[in-house]
């Protein structure tokens, strides 16, 4: 075959080894082991019954055709009036652009604010699609790492460090995937100071919003950010819609205009009867209140049945679909310690080395389970760190 472009060749995951131990679990698990999944992001319920009519009848209604490219007016209309709840700043529609999901927003801040060259800062541990994002942008990006120690709560100087003439743009997470850490209002109000002094845009990737635990503070909201915020959000995690490809970009309207000639040559739009049960779901919040309360309980129940274990710390952990261990007093290489999990318990987890360096030395568990499988996983962890040598 012909040569493919250098672009495309960059485009390669983040992910370390420690991925190998998720697809080794998941083939094992597929083939019927009996392994419990806990390195999985995906919820183990199916999307709420009202979306799926509200969908159903949409595609028996007729909504079967092209639709406006940023997303038809009353789709953009419900996500800004959930913007203006997940920032706290009063949103319009002409402020949001609708995306096939939180990655393709992710994929359109970056395209509309970085050039080839351009360099941007990735705050980890991270989402393991941040650095192909940029690189497909033709940025360079340089990865500050937050401190396990700091409960993965970036420090501002470490970020302010890293900032050369050329950085544009700096990318953080709050409710963080893998962490679970929820950046605190003082975190927030140091990172929107950078931003301000050195005219950064920043990318708050928010799609665990929902799934915080307390009141969510958007960076958005801060002082002179709402003209340099980018807000990723996403209905996969909040409604319960992995599957059905839909989040949406909020920022300046001037921006967000720009932005619609990306939809042209990318995706054309939304699916109409997508669209129209997405609009179904954010009007009545279907869901919302009862999935964020499932990731709670699971929370809870899980940390109780894993508490006081000996030489294990909790990290993180606040919010978001995910817990964070520190078992490096146990192994100080969490990618053996996951791989001899899964080999003396059945139990699979993620290395926390697959998400950066500052995760080295944790395992991610994935709250994607109900509460006596958590429970269940719980013990094999407590039987496994008793027996480790
Ligand atoms: N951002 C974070 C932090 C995520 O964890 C995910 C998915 O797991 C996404 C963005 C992308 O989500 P989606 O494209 O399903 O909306």
């Amino acid at each position: 075959m012909p040569k493919p472009s250098s672009r495309i060749s960059r485009i390669v995951p983040s992910g370390k080894d420690g991925w190998e131990v998720h697809f080794t679990a998941m083939t094992r698990h597929q083939a019927g082991e009996d392994i419990i999944m806990l390195s999985v992001g995906d919820h183990d319920f199916d999307t709420p019954s009202e979306t799926v009519e509200a969908c159903v009848s949409a595609v028996r209604g007729g909504y079967h055709h092209y639709t406006q490219l940023p997303g038809i007016p009353r789709l953009r209309e419900a996500m800004a009036r959930v913007s203006t709840q997940c920032t706290g700043v009063a949103t319009s529609a002409d402020e949001v652009i609708a995306t096939p999901g939180g990655q393709q927003a992710l994929y359109a801040a970056a395209q509309a604010v970085l050039d080839p060259g351009d360099h941007a800062i990735v705050v980890a541990p991270y989402y393991a699609t941040y650095p192909g994002t940029f690189r497909a942008a033709g940025a360079s990006f340089t990865v500050v790492e937050a401190r396990a120690e700091d409960g993965f709560q970036p420090r501002a100087e470490d970020i302010a460090a890293a900032i050369t003439p050329q950085t544009r743009a700096l990318l953080i997470n709050t409710p963080n995937n893998p962490t679970g850490a929820v950046y605190s209002r003082a975190t927030l109000d140091g990172i929107a100071e950078i931003c301000r002094t050195h005219d950064l845009w920043l990318f708050s990737d928010e799609v665990y919003w929902t799934l915080g635990g307390g009141e969510h503070v958007s960076p958005r909201a801060l002082p002179g950010m709402a003209e340099r915020t980018l807000v990723i959000n996403s209905m996969s995690k909040s409604h319960g819609m992995t599957g059905w490809r839909i989040g949406w970009l909020t920022g300046p309207r001037d921006l967000i205009a720009l932005l619609v000639n990306l939809n042209l040559v990318t995706t054309y739009g939304l699916t109409d009867f997508v669209s129209r049960a997405a609009v179904a779901a954010l009007e009545n919040a279907y869901g919302v209140k009862e999935i964020a309360e499932r990731y709670a309980a699971r929370r809870t129940v899980f940390l109780d049945a894993i508490c006081g274990l000996n030489n294990v710390t909790v990290r993180g952990s606040e919010g978001g679909m995910y817990v964070m261990l520190d078992i490096s007093r146990i192994e100080p290489d969490c990618e053996k310690f996951a791989w001899a999990l899964l080999e003396g318990e059945k139990l699979a987890v993620m290395p926390g080395s697959s998400f950066g360096e500052a995760a080295s030395g944790h395992i991610r568990i994935s709250l994607c389970q109900p509460e006596p499988v958590l429970t269940e996983a719980a013990l094999r962890i407590r039987r496994f760190a008793a027996t480790y040598r």
